[in-house]
């Protein structure tokens, strides 16, 4: 048995110490879309005018992307290397002062921390590789900002609590977990070689169980395969979680990052009639 959280049940400490400084999700579920990343001023704006008209709570768009494949994804003629950085940051805002939409993007480094990400940035995304990021996680939680830290695709049951609470020690960040599916083999992949994740749907009731953290689900990369979003989407709301984070883009297929998971906006306006 765990020795952490039976710890903390034990001596009544668990609410106390991970419901502190939760951010409240008033009306749930809430819907974050946007494309993965941001690709031009011209693309996330016109497309946020979309999200927002279907009735998306925020926007998602990446400025600061990690990539597998640093060099071989480098995407020439827009100076997208990584993402747009700094400009995709500056398009964000944009994207926010016409539409109103707070905005969801990652920061991968105490480095990014500066008056331009805050600024643009409502929601700080802590990506899945930045899970254990200790260094990250102490300085974000510092920040009187939302926090959406996605689980790493290792993460056991015990390490996300952990991380939320180093999260929360820092006494300002308002966090909510992100699921995004975990490290498996799945038996399908030869068939559908799209798939990357394998859905964590059962982490829901779990961590429900144990606090109220609110949990968006992100049936985008937990799938890696636009056909099966929908689905997955409808069975993270039917387990319990607050909100979807998933990726959209106004020309899916050819979305310079994630091609495979990306859904149209008609897409994502049929998911949002099935779960609100
Ligand atoms: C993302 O949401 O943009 C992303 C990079 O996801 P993850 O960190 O879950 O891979
Ligand atoms: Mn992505």
């Amino acid at each position: 048995m765990n020795s952490y959280i039976e710890q903390l049940k034990k001596d009544g400490k668990l609410n106390k110490v991970l419901n502190k400084h939760q951010w409240q999700i008033s009306n749930p579920p809430y819907i974050i879309s946007g494309p993965c990343s941001v690709e031009s001023e011209d693309m996330i704006v016109k497309f946020a005018h979309k999200l927002k008209s279907v009735g998306v709570d925020a926007l998602r768009g990446g400025a600061y992307k990690p990539c597998t494949y640093p060099i071989t994804k480098t995407v020439g003629n827009n100076g997208w290397k990584e993402g747009l950085r700094e400009r995709g940051l500056k398009f964000l805002i944009t994207a926010r002062e016409e539409t109103g939409l707070p905005i969801v993007s990652e920061i991968m480094d105490v480095r990014q921390i500066d008056t331009l990400s805050m600024d643009a940035i409502d929601t700080i995304q802590v990506g899945t590789r930045n899970f254990q990021n200790y260094t990250l996680l102490d300085e974000l939680g510092t920040l009187d900002k939302n926090v959406l830290l996605k689980r790493g695709t290792w993460g056991t049951i015990d390490e996300i609590l952990g991380a939320v609470e180093r999260l929360l020690v820092g006494g300002k960040a308002r966090v909510a977990i992100c699921l995004r599916g975990v490290v498996g083999a799945p038996s399908y992949r030869h068939v559908f070689p799209q798939i990357r994740w394998t859905p964590d749907i059962m982490m829901i009731p779990a961590l429900k169980e144990l606090c109220n953290i609110p949990i968006i689900y992100d049936p985008s990369h937990s799938t890696g395969y636009r056909n099966f979003v929908p689905a997955i989407s409808k069975a993270a709301i039917a387990a319990g979680a607050d909100g979807l984070a998933i990726e959209s883009h106004p020309d899916p297929a050819n979305s310079i990052s994630d091609p495979d998971q990306a859904i149209t906006i008609g897409t994502l306006s049929e998911i949002m009639e099935s779960v609100l």
